[in-house]
């Protein structure tokens, strides 16, 4: 609920549609349809705190609150802010969710979602190839709070059942697809398992983006995006979200107001602004990274491509069940060494080298360079990482002239 004019709250979820598409919902969802000084956007309210008129109004809202009924209006900003939780609204609208929660990045969520959740003594079991940030949060971090964490590799269901400590695990975290393989994990598999052994499930769904998974409808207990990437779509803010069900996101609400990863009421309303062109943004990038997967597996430059959306990929038949498109990154592996692979890549004109993914310029890396610079080749390969890998994260350029790019940098 908001301050800006909640007594058309109603209103608009009566209007409200389930079966409306994602576009529809990345234009309209959770917002209201009214908003303050008629404006069409949703205003971006940028204050610290909010003020009472007097003591009595102070008294009232005191009251209500005690009362659990305090949601009618904001008290500071690390508690809630309009045009943050117009943009939750509009998230977990996406997501066919009850509820979402926004936090100032990817990894804030990540790590606010699982200090909020897990008690002392607890237990996690990850799949592996996993955000390397998230992981060291775990295996480091979690690890001095007594809180213990099995890795287990993505796809194998029975060691990720073998791996659960009845009473002890509290959390199956898995992402789809992953990073830099594109792994896809198994929704409905995962969800029986967490529902079968009362332990939640999380599924970091940032590469897929509402528009193409929607893990919630699989009974997935929790859904994380970086909203940094896809959601926001153009590589100028950093944001992160969880959504889920009504209380759970609520307890997630209120403990954020302790560990103060709240985002700027800016940046939200720059998220906003992004998400609307959600729907036509993926689609184009998925339809980009279709084709560039094809002409790279048929390029006799090219040792193995890597995107869910060809029959060769090991969770082809996973990924068609569940997804709705396979997503804008496609990672391959260039005949020759970590040599040869950054000279095709210096001669590519369109991509930009950065990390980072989704936003309407395409990026391009070199894990061996970017993520894992510090490693050997041979401590690389441990991880699975070869010298020859390109992580390649298309934007919404051009197709062809994306095609004529790799074409004629694959050709010198
Ligand atoms: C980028 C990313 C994160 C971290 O998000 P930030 O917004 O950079 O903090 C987490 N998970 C995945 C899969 C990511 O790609």
């Amino acid at each position: 609920m908001s301050v800006i004019d909640d007594s058309l709250d109603k209103i608009e979820k009566d209007r409200e549609d389930t079966a409306q598409g994602n576009s529809t919902r990345a234009v309209h969802g959770g917002t209201q349809r009214r908003k303050a000084f008629n404006s069409l956007n949703t205003p971006i309210v940028q204050t610290a705190t909010y003020t009472f008129g007097d003591t009595q109004e102070l008294i009232d809202y005191m009251e209500r609150k005690t009362w659990g009924d305090g949601d009618d209006r904001e008290e500071y900003g690390r508690y809630g802010n309009p045009t943050v939780a117009a943009v939750e609204r509009k998230l977990a609208a996406l997501d066919g969710g009850e509820d979402a929660v926004l936090y100032a990045s990817g990894m804030a969520a990540v790590t606010s979602l699982l200090l909020s959740v897990l008690p002392a003594g607890s237990h996690i079991v990850m799949t592996d190839d996993c955000y390397r940030r998230t992981r060291q949060f775990c295996l480091t971090f979690l690890k001095r709070f007594g809180i213990e964490t099995t890795v287990v590799p993505m796809g194998d269901h029975a060691a990720m059942e073998a791996a659960i400590v009845p009473k002890k695990t509290r959390f199956i975290i898995s992402e789809s697809p992953t990073n830099p393989y594109l792994r896809i994990a198994d929704l409905e598999k995962i969800s029986q398992l967490g529902k079968q052994y009362r332990v939640l499930t999380l599924i970091d769904s940032t590469f897929a983006t509402p528009v193409n998974q929607r893990p919630i409808e699989y009974g997935i207990d929790f859904v994380l995006h970086s909203a940094t990437k896809y959601l926001s779509g153009h590589n100028d803010l950093l944001a992160g979200v969880v959504i889920g069900r009504s209380d759970r996101i609520q307890a997630l609400r209120d403990a954020r107001g302790v560990l103060g990863g709240i985002v700027d009421p800016q940046n939200a309303y720059l998220l906003d602004r992004g998400i609307k062109t959600l729907g036509v943004r993926v689609r184009q990038q998925n339809a980009t990274a279709l084709a560039v997967a094809e002409f790279l597996d048929q390029h006799p430059r090219i040792e193995r491509v890597w995107y869910p959306g060809l029959l060769s990929h090991p969770d082809y038949a996973v990924a068609a069940k569940q997804m709705s498109g396979f997503g804008g990154v496609v990672s391959f592996e260039v005949a020759g060494d970590l040599k040869a692979t950054s000279q095709f890549i210096d001669r590519l004109k369109i991509p930009y080298i950065a990390p980072s993914l989704g936003g309407v310029e395409s990026l391009i890396e070199q894990p061996a360079l970017m993520s894992y610079y510090e490693k050997t080749t041979e401590e690389r390969l441990a991880l699975g990482i070869k010298d020859n890998l390109v992580r390649f994260a298309i934007g919404i350029e051009d197709s062809d002239d994306i095609l004529e790019d790799l074409s004629q940098a694959l050709r010198s």
